[in-house]
């Protein structure tokens, strides 16, 4: 199993480097039958700095058919695995929910970054969106994604993954 590629900056780290084992302990500790499905995409997930979409898991793995790929992410998304990042294009990308998500309480309040060179959505766990008062009015989500360039692109790096 590779390790962790974030280094210090994951958030993860608790966790991190990833083995086989862990993600059969993160997916019984969330209720879900392990498949080959759920390993790969949940190892794809921690791989990954980033969200992914659908398409990102649907180029990445060809040997599962849509509606496993489909089911796999939902079955992640209704256990607080991952949750989802609403996307201006229209096309939600997904991230890794800490471990405080279950499946009854999945609560993310912190703001995501889209880097405007490679694309990329980040999750920010440290930075919470404030709260916006709006009298009268009762707030059950509130989403806010920060444009601008990432911390890999503003070095000059080139991510390996960058897609256009
Ligand atoms: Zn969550
Ligand atoms: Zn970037
Ligand atoms: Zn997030």
């Amino acid at each position: 199993m590779r390790p962790c590629y974030m280094q210090q900056d994951c958030i993860y780290h608790y966790i991190c480097p990833m083995k086989y084992s862990d993600y059969k302990k993160l997916l019984k500790s969330h209720s879900l039958r392990i498949t080959d499905s759920r390993i790969d995409v949940l190892e794809k997930f921690f791989r990954t700095k980033h969200a992914l979409s659908f398409k990102d898991l649907e180029e990445e793995f060809n040997n599962y058919d849509r509606v496993t790929l489909y089911r796999t992410l939902n079955s992640f998304i209704d256990k607080g695995i991952l949750h989802k990042i609403p996307n201006e294009d229209g096309f939600a990308s997904y991230g890794l929910c800490t471990e405080e998500c279950t499946q009854v309480s999945h609560r993310h309040d912190h703001v995501h970054f889209k880097c405007n060179v490679c694309g990329h959505i980040e999750c920010l766990q440290d930075h919470i969106v404030p709260k916006v008062q709006l009298p009268g009015y009762e707030i059950e989500t509130q989403n806010l994604i920060v444009n601008g360039v990432c911390k890999v692109c503003k070095k000059g790096v080139v991510p390996a993954t960058t897609k256009t």
